[in-house]
């Protein structure tokens, strides 16, 4: 969880401001969490919350209740117009939206689920209780079942044959690098987020990777991260930099979530 939540911090001054480098300070005075690791947050604490995970039901309407009270605890971040509207609404229903949201807050199933059918059906029912589309289901199932490969110890290929089952994996970040822009789609940042993992030498350039390609970088930095972080571990260094970064609510559930996972 933490690794989804030190790709947030770490490119959350870069989604306005993309840099095309991987030479850039990881953490500055001005680094934040953004709403990505505030609902990485909600979905620990849901799953925390669901005495069976085997209730999926059950499970959802745990992810829709804490989504719902973390996003009024952190109400003043940045979040997409349709889930702002979703949070405020009095009769919350998903919306046929294809954009990462859903991909970028699922790796908490990942550390929870005992299989990798639990783990997909898990992510799945983390996503549609806001994004509605198919695109958005299989960019969660994508990015949550690499977590679940990378922590039960499976290698590169065995997570880009998996990534592969959702998007194709037809470019190198050098390639795509110079034109690729803003793409909050599913299809359109989370190949890219997995590339920037499976081309990565650690957890550290696995980040660096995501941010210097440009693009939606604090989200596409939080699926890559999350799955470096399963697959490389967090060096202590960066560790001990990022969670001052993290605040209240998204520090309470990191605590509780890390206790048990
Ligand atoms: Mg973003």
């Amino acid at each position: 969880m933490l690794g989804a939540l030190i790709g947030s911090i770490a490119g959350s001054i870069y989604e306005w401001k993309n840099i095309k480098t991987k030479d850039f300070p990881l953490f500055r005075y001005d680094s934040r969490i953004a709403g990505d690791a505030v609902m990485t947050a909600a979905v620990a604490n849901a799953v925390l919350l669901t005495d069976d995970l085997g209730d999926l039901e059950g499970f959802k309407a745990n992810v829709a209740a804490e989504l719902r009270r973390m996003g009024e605890a952190y109400l003043g971040l940045p979040y997409g117009p349709r889930f702002e509207k979703w949070l405020l609404s009095d009769d919350p229903r998903p919306y046929d939206s294809v954009g990462n949201g859903g991909a970028a807050r699922v790796s908490p199933v990942a550390w929870a689920a005992e299989s990798l059918p639990q783990c997909l059906a898990l992510a799945k029912a983390a996503t549609e209780v806001t994004h509605a589309s198919s695109e958005a289901g299989a960019g969660a199932c994508c990015a949550a079942g690499a977590v679940y490969l990378a922590r039960t110890g499976k290698d590169k290929d065995a997570i880009r044959d998996h990534v592969t089952r959702y998007f194709p994996l037809d470019f190198t970040l050098d390639e795509i690098r110079p034109d690729y822009a803003f793409d909050l789609s599913c299809a359109g940042s989370v190949p890219q987020a997995m590339e920037a993992f499976l081309e990565a030498e650690d957890f550290e350039d696995a980040i660096r990777n995501a941010i210097s390609i440009g693009g939606d970088s604090d989200t596409i930095a939080c699926m890559t991260g999350a799955v470096a972080a399963a697959f490389y571990g967090i060096p202590k260094d960066i560790r001990d930099v990022a969670v001052p970064y993290l605040t209240g609510e998204v520090w309470i559930a990191l605590d509780r979530f890390s206790r048990v996972y």
